[in-house]
């Protein structure tokens, strides 16, 4: 062989390490699925500074899907965003699903109709819910009809701006029954029927993704369905309230909770059972005492009182969940 060709041979098999190496790094740094929670408003209907309207963000390789639209939510998923979750962008902000029909967890349904459309989105809302959720939409945009029409163009006759071509303002609203109700390359969603006091339709969801099964109660009393949903989940995000603030309760208010609500000592019966990876307390209702507005009352229905009463009876992995924090 040629000094030349020697050369050319070593250029070559060089090139070809090189190549394969290459290809070693890509495999390695190929992004793993990976699925976040974004806890945007862990609140009640109880306007609490510090707590913003019930919705939470499944965050699944940067898609984000969110359950329930409390006041507040197109801000907290920008601060959550600023916070480097950079898949909670307005304008990723397209696939909703409703627990129920509460306003405090739809208070921000026209804010995720119109904020993001606003600032750019150009797809219409994907939105699932129960049956009312149509009404729900429509009736948002008929209230905002000249807002629409101003920004559209529509009523001046320019419907030619930039507005006007894109749908992002429109919902495609989708009544779901229980069952698989949405599925992509990310994620499995399924909806089960919970019961919520006088709702007709109260519904928790289950998200499974490559990495992770989540499962949200939404509002309810003890229901089975969630031991049976979760069974051994990765992540279980439930409602609660502590016995202390009930037993401060009228008889009315004993009645209104057993009925909608669930208590720490349920709730540590349905974890014992459910046997989560992690439960996280949210939507900390205390109806009865945030009417009374005693100080006596909302002090035992604290999150130091609830996590006292859960870990008295619930043996497992359990955080109080606050606004913005990702798991
Ligand atoms: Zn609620
Ligand atoms: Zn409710």
């Amino acid at each position: 062989m040629t000094t030349k060709r020697k050369k050319h041979r070593a250029l070559g098999l060089t090139v070809l390490f090189l190549f394969i190496w290459h290809g070693i790094l890509l495999a390695q740094s190929a992004p793993t699925p990976k699925t976040q929670i974004v806890l945007l408003g862990t609140g009640t209907p109880a306007p609490d500074p510090e707590r913003s309207g019930p919705s939470t963000a499944i965050v699944v390789n940067g898609t984000p899907y969110l359950v329930d639209f409390g006041a507040g939510v197109v801000r907290q998923a920008a601060a959550a965003c600023k916070r480097g979750v950079r898949g909670l962008e307005a304008v990723n902000l397209r696939i909703g699903f409703l627990t129920h029909l509460h306003s405090d967890h739809t208070l921000g349904f026209p804010d995720l109709i119109l904020t993001p459309w606003v600032v750019g989105r150009k797809e219409p809302l994907e939105v699932y819910g129960p049956s009312g959720t149509r009404d729900m939409a429509e009736h948002i945009l008929k209230a905002y009809a000249a807002d629409i029409d101003i920004r559209t163009g529509v009523k001046a006759g320019t419907g030619d701006t930039e507005h006007a071509r894109i749908s992002g303002y429109k919902v495609n609203v989708h009544e779901i029954q229980p069952g698989v109700v949405y599925k992509d390359q990310n994620v499995t969603v399924t909806a089960f029927a919970v019961h919520h006091g006088n709702w007709a339709h109260a519904y928790g969801y289950r998200f499974q993704t490559a990495d992770r099964t989540v499962v949200i109660s939404g509002d309810t009393s003890p229901d089975a369905a969630i031991v049976d949903n979760c069974h051994g989940c990765d992540v279980l995000i439930h409602e609660v309230y502590t016995q202390a603030s009930f037993d401060k309760l009228s008889p009315e208010w004993k009645q209104y909770r057993m009925a909608y609500h669930t208590s720490s000592k349920e709730l540590a019966d349905t974890a014992t059972k459910a046997k989560p990876g992690l439960l996280i307390l949210y939507h900390r209702a205390n109806p009865g005492c945030d009417q009374a507005r005693t100080e006596e009352c909302r002090e035992a229905g604290s999150e130091e009182q609830l996590l006292k009463e859960i870990r008295k009876f619930y043996k497992g992995k359990v955080v109080a969940g606050h606004d913005l924090e990702i798991y």
